[in-house]
């Protein structure tokens, strides 16, 4: 169990959206419906680091199928105010994914901007089909029209950390998934 004695970090929670437990049950039925929509093939998993690397971790272990791993960097940064530069790419694919079965992995789908943008390059190497998965989805919050495959989460538009989801880089190891404090929220900006 997640105490504050063992887990200071969650002291710097206004409240947990989403416990450790709930995360491990909806992982694993995740994993099961993956399964099930790629038969017996293998599935060349790309994961979009930094956020997605726990959720990959956990999802890839309940997926029985053949898997290759790559992983990908994009910076979306972002501030307080409206204006919000593009998604950029930092680090690049390592694998051939020409005629392979893409499942591309996010933590969460806000504005859709990264996602798209991925999901519009992925497509141009020739995969032989594109699927999306992320651990959390704030549907409220779209600017560009995308829905993922797979969805663990549907949650408000909160600032959330945890699980892999950071505030300045921190916060990415607590096991469940929280509202951060509005007065640790300082300086605003949020990648
Ligand atoms: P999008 O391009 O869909 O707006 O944003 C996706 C990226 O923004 C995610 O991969 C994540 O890095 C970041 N992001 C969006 N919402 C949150 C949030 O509530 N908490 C954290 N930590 N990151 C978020
Ligand atoms: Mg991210």
């Amino acid at each position: 169990m997640l105490t504050r004695k063992k887990f200071p970090l969650h002291a710097d929670l206004e409240n947990v959206l989403v416990t450790e437990q709930a995360i491990r049950r909806r992982v694993k039925r995740l994993g099961a419906d993956i399964a099930a929509a790629y038969g017996d093939s293998e599935i060349t998993v790309i994961a979009i680091i930094n956020g997605a690397i726990l959720f990959t971790a956990d999802l890839l272990r309940e997926i029985p199928n053949p898997i290759r791993l790559d992983c990908i960097r994009i910076a979306s940064y972002r501030n307080d105010t409206k204006s919000r530069s593009q998604p950029q790419l930092l680090q690049s694919l390592s694998l051939d994914i020409g005629g392979r079965h893409v499942l591309l992995i996010d933590d969460i789908l806000d504005t859709a901007k990264t996602l798209s943008l991925v999901a519009k390059m992925i497509g141009k190497l020739n995969p032989a089909s594109l699927r999306t998965c992320v651990l959390l989805d704030k549907r409220g919050r779209r600017e560009v029209e995308f829905e993922a495959d797979f969805v663990g989460f549907q949650i408000p538009d909160k600032f959330v950390v945890g699980y892999g989801l950071d505030f300045a880089e921190r916060y990415r190891n607590l096991p469940c998934i929280g509202v951060l404090k509005s007065t640790l929220q300082n300086p605003p900006e949020w990648a």
